[in-house]
């Protein structure tokens, strides 16, 4: 018997420049994989991360974040235990190593929405095989202005330097294994999921596939059948 949980689980990573629609996508396929699986056990998970910025109202520890302080994160990252890391305003934030293993060898796979520098730290503490990258491009640069607005997050200045940023940030696309368009939302979800589910498929990844080979091996009536 071989079913779909005998198999090596990978990360799932999808970059993209800021406001181009990573976050938006990233949790549609995480709520389609819960909605899919039937034990609610889903096979994709998100990674939890650990962070020194203080616990907003109606965050969940162990659930949004691990929240830790700074002296804890410190003592963490000296001990490896971090697959990437980032200060962002004074604050640190962190994918722990630990969790992401026990998913992976638990037949799952783990989804990451990062830029190029955490997706960059990360492929350099994995083997390679196990990881799996996608950038997402806006379909023009008109429309990435369009949604930084939209989403009103920025006053003028940002908006500008988010923009700049961008252009350094798509050259990173060419470490990437896949490019999504991020123009049309049903489209660009429909070829993430396209994506996940052909690599579930590659070959390397289907544990025990020799052995389930081999159970098919021929009996003495099959070969006299074949007549071999
Ligand atoms: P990121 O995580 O890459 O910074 P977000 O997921 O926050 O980007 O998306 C930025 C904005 O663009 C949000 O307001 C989101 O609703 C919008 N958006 C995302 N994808 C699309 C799309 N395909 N078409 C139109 N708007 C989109």
């Amino acid at each position: 018997m071989i079913n779909n949980t005998t198999r090596q689980g990978f990360l799932f990573i999808i970059s993209s420049s800021s406001g181009t629609g990573k976050t938006t996508l990233a949790r549609k396929l995480l709520a389609s994989e819960q909605e899919a699986s039937s034990d609610k056990k889903s096979s994709l998970r998100m990674s939890v991360s650990c962070t020194t910025r203080p616990q907003l109202a109606g965050e969940v520890d162990g659930e949004d974040y691990h929240f830790i302080d700074k002296k804890t994160f410190r003592e963490r990252r000296q001990r490896g235990e971090f697959l990437e890391w980032a200060e962002v305003f004074d604050n640190f934030y962190a994918t722990p190593h630990a969790p992401v293993r026990a998913a992976l060898a638990g037949g799952s796979d783990v989804l990451f929405d990062v830029d190029w520098q955490g997706a960059e730290q990360i492929h350099k503490q994995m083997e390679p095989e196990l990881v799996v990258r996608v950038f997402l491009l806006p379909p023009s640069r008109a429309e990435l202005e369009r949604r930084l607005v939209a989403r009103r997050r920025d006053d003028k200045s940002e908006l500008d330097l988010r923009l700049a940023r961008a252009a350094e940030e798509i050259k990173r696309c060419k470490e990437y294994d896949y490019i999504v368009i991020n123009d049309d939302l049903e489209l660009a979800f429909t070829s993430l999921r396209s994506i996940l589910q052909a690599e579930r498929c590659k070959r390397e990844r289907r544990n025990g596939l020799e052995e389930f080979v081999s159970s098919f091996t021929l009996t003495t009536s099959d070969e006299s059948l074949l007549k071999l």
